[in-house]
């Protein structure tokens, strides 16, 4: 029936932002094990500190195993969505990266959308996701040298001609996104594939190539969509556009049922 189709498109969600989150957890816990495995082959049997770091790497093989049971368990919980600003989930995304990529990547906002006309019906913390992986991604496409991160938010009006290769998108008006790097590029081959799950170009414990893959899966869950457009040393740019949630609902007390349902 719709509504079992509805309750899985649900877990789909649910499953790619736990997803999300085992990706980026993965990547910590590939570090914490790699390291501590390296300290373990230096300090013989009975030397000093070696039975703490026995602990330490029974404790991360757990940790490793937590994140694969939630990434099971969530499927069977309920995600929440409601009018989010996008610009505050921006605002956030931005902090959080700031402080934890190098000095060498200079990074610029440009928000350019009217606080009543910035909303979308979602799950804030799946937003964040979606540009937290991104700008990962980006930066580490900068490396070793550095560049620019630029993320941009402005509004698109439903009819647009923007909108016009997306013919399949509500017809209403919506949020446009860019994370933008100034980073080495894709060539057109890779970029036909870099959106499939386990894609990665990172060696191994770098990357999982789940990243694009959640991000692909929450867009297209919030009944929008994403295109890219990159060139060789030049650099990336991720492009979503969202649907804004219309002024009408933003009065209402409480979002339509069949809104929170999540579109078809
Ligand atoms: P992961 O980051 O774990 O490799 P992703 O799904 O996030 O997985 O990305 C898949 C691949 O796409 C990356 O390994 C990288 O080669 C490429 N990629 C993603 N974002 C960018 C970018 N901004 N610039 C260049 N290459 C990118």
């Amino acid at each position: 029936t719709e509504k079992d189709l509805r309750q899985a498109q649900k877990m789909e969600a649910i499953g790619t932002l736990a997803a999300g989150i085992a990706h980026d957890f993965n990547n910590i816990l590939t570090s914490i094990l790699g390291f501590t495995d390296m300290v373990l082959h230096k300090v013989p049997d009975g030397g000093t500190g070696r039975a703490e770091m026995e602990q330490v790497f029974v404790a991360a093989q757990r940790a490793a195993d937590l994140v694969r049971q939630i990434l099971t368990f969530s499927r069977h919980t309920e995600q929440e969505r409601k009018p989010v600003h996008l610009a505050a989930v921006i605002e956030d995304a931005f902090r959080l990266l700031r402080s934890s990529l190098p000095t060498s990547i200079a990074m610029v906002k440009e928000i350019d959308v009217p606080p009543d006309a910035d909303k979308v019906l979602a799950d804030p913390t799946q937003l964040h996701q979606v540009l937290m992986n991104l700008g990962t991604n980006a930066a580490h496409a900068m490396r070793p040298d550095g560049g620019t991160l630029t993320v941009s938010l402005r509004t698109v009006a439903a009819g647009s001609p923007r909108l016009a290769p997306y013919p399949y998108l509500d017809p209403v008006d919506h949020l446009h996104l860019c994370v933008r790097d100034t980073g080495r590029g894709m060539e057109s081959r890779m970029l036909e594939r870099i959106f499939d799950p386990y894609f990665t170009t990172k060696p191994a414990g770098e990357g999982t190539g789940l990243g694009l893959a959640v991000v692909q899966g929450i867009v297209k869950n919030h009944g929008g969509v994403i295109a890219v457009h990159s060139e060789l040393g030049v650099g990336t740019c991720f492009e979503i556009f969202l649907p804004a949630v219309s002024l009408e609902i933003q009065r209402e007390e409480d979002v339509p049922e069949q809104l929170l349902q999540g579109s078809e």
